[in-house]
């Protein structure tokens, strides 16, 4: 770590063979969580005294009042009885390839006997995508464009069921010509206040927001936003309008249809909306490590969330999915 930086080869590996060399068991895989998850140090969750013993599985037991941790305690990889060097292994992959990976894709590099493993894992890493309290959208000298956007090819559920289009709200940072972060989330009931709720999760206080200038938006002001409409302008325009959004739109539109391959149901759209933000955020990132490192970084941060949770729907077309694999 240099200045708060993680550095590439001393906090996390610069290759796939480093990779392989750093994590050839369990033992090194937890104590390199057990870093991610304690970055000041182990604190007993009781009695916050640092001294510990190490007792197996992960477990660290503190020297003051007994009470015993798990590394891995409420994080996706709690109870696992794949051995971490595989998750190791699938979150290289899925971190390294640029596009994002397909289930078929995560199943034939991991050797996994079953399409509905890989399907769990890749949903599993797609939540631990999201870092909870993560920072928020704007700031000083930084615009926020928010707008709602469809997205087709998405089946309303059920098998062979008719694809529809879904609605994604949309906040993306525009700081002069250069687009910054974005944040997406389902609209559940498009054009109504639901994404004035949205603004007020993912946009910092006092930011200036771009809209379309559509009724609902006005109440941006009164929620703390300084709020620029574009009042007068036709719909044709506005691309123009919203130029950082609308960029967005489109590589978001295209990355479903480019790497999804078959239509996604509207329940596990969250989960790729996740992946899409966690890749666009860092598509600046020169080291495929550094993704990986934070990716691990934010997995000791999620719930665990077992497959029975995770709503299974047979994939509808997984020849056809096979096609663009990596
Ligand atoms: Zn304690």
């Amino acid at each position: 770590m240099r200045n708060g930086h993680p550095e590439a080869g001393v906090d996390y590996p610069r290759t796939y063979a480093d990779l392989l060399a750093w994590f050839p068991d369990d033992e090194a895989c937890l104590e390199y969580l057990g870093r991610l998850r304690w970055p000041g140090g182990f604190a007993c969750p009781r009695c916050h005294a640092h001294a510990f013993w190490r007792t197996g599985g992960g477990q660290r037991m503190c020297r003051a009042c007994g009470r015993r941790t798990s590394v891995t305690a409420g994080t996706i990889f709690h109870r696992t009885r794949t051995p971490l060097a595989t998750w190791f292994a699938a979150v290289w992959f899925v971190t390294s390839q640029k596009g994002g990976v397909s289930a078929l894709g995560l199943q034939r590099v991991l050797g996994f006997g079953s399409y509905e493993t890989a399907w769990a894992w890749l949903h599993k890493l797609r939540r631990a995508m999201v870092r909870p309290g993560r920072d928020l959208l704007g700031g000083p000298g930084v615009v926020v464009e928010l707008d709602e956007t469809f997205i087709g090819g998405v089946s309303r559920g059920g098998y062979g069921a008719s694809t529809d289009k879904a609605c994604v709200m949309l906040a993306v940072e525009k700081n002069g010509r250069k687009i910054g972060r974005m944040r997406a989330a389902v609209a559940l009931r498009p054009g109504s206040k639901e994404i004035l709720e949205f603004a007020q999760q993912v946009i910092a206080p006092g930011s200036e927001v771009h809209t379309d200038g559509a009724q609902m938006f006005r109440r941006l002001t009164g929620l703390g936003y300084t709020h620029e409409r574009t009042v007068g302008m036709r719909t044709a325009d506005k691309e123009s309008l919203l130029p950082g959004l609308h960029m967005v739109a489109s590589l978001l539109k295209r990355w479903t249809i480019g790497t999804l391959h078959y239509g996604i149901s509207v329940e596990h759209l969250p989960y790729y909306l996740d992946e899409y933000t966690f890749r666009f955020n860092r598509r600046d990132s020169r080291s495929r490590g550094l993704l990986f490192y934070r990716l691990l970084q934010q997995a000791v941060a999620t719930d665990p969330h077992p497959l029975k949770e995770l709503t299974w729907q047979p994939p509808q077309a997984l020849a056809a999915e096979g096609e663009g694999d990596p």
